[in-house]
């Protein structure tokens, strides 16, 4: 028997107000997504709080975002790392990093982000020929056929030890058609083809239904 729809938001909202207390600052964030390219396309809240319990969980201290949107995951991920973390995040729009600035600076974390505009694949070249100090957590939402792309740029990014999340991984369950034509489909089914084959890496894949349908996430670890 399936639950409907309705069921799954009732008991997100239940779990969300038991909980996933928001402040002014992310329930800002997450209306003002309205304001850009995507509405309505950041994380739930108690997804927003799992990405900060695995931070803190990995002890993680500097945070690379694919995805900012309105900024609010990154409002979780920012608060995640403390005072003396670091967050970099990566969106294309400069309509949706305007937005996304505003929010953290609502959110009081503005100082520990640094949100790059651009495509995310050349921002993160850019961040490997710099040099910069490996990541300790990855959060990989932005355009999902460039998936692949991004994880291999994450490992020029983290160290082992490092934990990498990528949203998105369900899709309505077309991600079993191993003969999509659907670009997004493609990317999920690749990347996590990639993961299987890497032996620096250990990974699970969990399906979520709730406020924002049927979809879920890869957790990845970097063991070497
Ligand atoms: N992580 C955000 C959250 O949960 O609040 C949601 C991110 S939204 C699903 C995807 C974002 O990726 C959008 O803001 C979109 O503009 C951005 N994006 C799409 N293609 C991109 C690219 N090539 N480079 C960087 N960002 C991109």
């Amino acid at each position: 028997m399936y639950a409907s729809e309705q069921a799954w938001r009732e008991v997100d909202a239940y779990f969300v107000d038991t909980l996933v207390p928001e402040d002014e600052a992310l329930v800002h964030a997450r209306q003002s997504g309205g304001a850009t390219t995507m509405p309505q396309a950041e994380v739930a809240a108690n997804q927003g709080k799992l990405l900060a319990l695995l931070c803190g969980m990995s002890g993680a201290r500097r945070v690379l975002e694919f995805g900012t949107l309105a900024g609010y995951s990154t409002i979780w991920l920012a608060r995640a790392v403390g005072r003396d973390g670091h967050v970099t995040t990566l969106e294309l729009e400069p309509q949706n990093a305007a937005v996304a600035a505003d929010n953290l600076r609502r959110a009081g974390v503005a100082e520990r982000v640094d949100i790059r505009t651009g495509p995310a694949l050349k921002s993160a070249e850019q961040l490997v020929e710099a040099g910069t100090e490996p990541y300790d957590f990855v959060f990989i939402d932005a355009d999902k056929p460039s998936n692949p792309a991004y994880l291999k740029a994450s490992l020029a990014l983290t160290r082992p030890g490092s934990v990498i999340v990528i949203d998105n991984v369900v899709r309505n369950g077309a991600v079993t058609d191993p003969d999509s034509d659907d670009d997004r489909v493609r990317g999920v089914r690749t990347v996590l083809a990639d993961i299987a084959a890497d032996d620096r890496l250990e990974a699970t894949a969990l399906q979520t239904v709730g406020a924002k349908g049927w979809d879920g996430f890869t957790v990845v670890r970097r063991v070497r």
